[in-house]
């Protein structure tokens, strides 16, 4: 980075941060010839099909320091990457880590940021490999660039999706838009006391610690079953429709049949709102979102059920022209809410 743009920092020097940083997390490893250190870094490529992902996330915008740490903000912009990945089918192998620090960020913060990123990264063995640093005149901002490789030479894309095919997601959604509303009614609202701490220590972790479905995804793909998939970053209403542009094609959800943990319910009957409708909103659950042919259905629910594999049926695709609608539990059907989680509050003017 260039000189001026490294003056601008005063309580961190750009280059003992570097060193700090490429010291503990810039092992090299025999597909990495050089790492941290030069000006780009070169890596073995094998011949596989290889992927690559990146995600900005910026202070007031993304996370709030008032209710996360930058433990948790490195954790979950990984995450974000990571589930990119594991939307693939992919492993994920690289990482390079650019980031802007605000003046009053101190040594200790970024150490704190890269323990959260390298946590999330440990368990799939993703090697830092560079990035970039630099002064911010407001707040902090991390991008993450991760690479990976398609695991079984076919990338699971977005667009493969045909009428008839069931739709389904991984594990239970919803849980992190919950956890994140309990973190920002400062002091914890009356309703809330009637969700018990576990309970909401569950959703708050769910929000703050979201595991990608790295392992997941790379069933999927060995297995071929997946016509399309998609990660749930967005929600589940907004990733659905970029499944349905992208495949050209409509579908149809069924609210009732949605995986809802204990603590959403929980936490929904105590706040007065629908807890199906919280998961249908979401918002960074990072569960995987796909389809698989009718003709294989059973064959490929007993095979999740074998190899214990959560995963709900909670729709099926449709035509174009059907569009692409919610079916409610009292037999109505509407066209699928543009919605945001806001919409569900008691005292939404929306
Ligand atoms: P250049 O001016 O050539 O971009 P830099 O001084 O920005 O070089 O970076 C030097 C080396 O340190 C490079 O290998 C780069 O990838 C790495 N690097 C810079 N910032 C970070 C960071 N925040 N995290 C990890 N590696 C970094
Ligand atoms: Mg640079």
């Amino acid at each position: 980075m260039s000189k001026n743009r490294s003056k601008a920092r005063s309580s961190l020097r750009e280059f003992d941060l570097i060193r700090t940083i490429r010291n503990r997390y810039g092992r090299a490893t025999r597909s990495i010839a050089h790492g941290i250190g030069d000006d780009a870094a070169v890596v073995s490529w094998t011949g596989r099909q290889g992927l690559l992902t990146t995600d900005l996330v910026a202070e007031g915008i993304h996370f709030d320091l008032r209710t996360a740490t930058l433990i948790d903000v490195g954790y979950r912009a990984a995450a974000a990457n990571l589930s990119d990945i594991a939307a693939m089918g992919g492993r994920p192998e690289y990482l390079l880590v650019a980031l802007a620090i605000p003046r009053s960020g101190k040594n200790v913060d970024v150490a704190r940021l890269y323990r959260g990123i390298m946590a999330a990264c440990r368990p799939y063995d993703v090697r830092l490999i560079g990035g970039d640093t630099s002064a911010s005149a407001c707040g902090w901002f991390i991008s993450i660039t991760l690479t990976g490789s398609a695991t079984h030479g076919r990338p699971l894309l977005r667009s493969g999706a045909r009428n008839g095919d069931g739709l389904y997601v991984t594990g239970t959604i919803g849980d992190s838009r919950a956890g994140l509303k309990l973190l920002q009614s400062r002091r914890p609202k009356r309703s809330d006391a009637h969700v018990s701490l576990p309970h909401r220590r569950f959703l708050i972790r769910r929000h703050l610690r979201p595991d990608a479905r790295i392992a997941m995804g790379q069933w999927l793909s060995r297995e071929n079953f997946p016509t399309s998939a998609i990660d749930l970053s967005d929600g589940l209403s907004g990733d659905l429709r970029h499944v349905c542009r992208e495949s050209g094609v409509g579908a149809e959800v069924q609210m009732n049949s949605f995986p809802l943990s204990p603590a959403l319910r929980a936490y929904a009957r105590s706040a007065g709102l629908d807890a199906a409708s919280i998961a249908l909103a979401g918002g960074e659950d990072y569960e995987l979102l796909f389809t698989v042919a009718s003709t294989v259905r059973s064959r490929f629910e007993r095979s999740a059920a074998r190899q214990n594999i959560p995963v709900t049926r909670i729709g099926v695709i449709r035509p174009a022209s059907a569009g692409i609608r919610v079916s409610w539990p009292d037999g109505r059907t509407s066209p699928l809410p543009r919605i945001s989680y806001e919409h569900f509050e008691p005292a939404s003017k929306t």
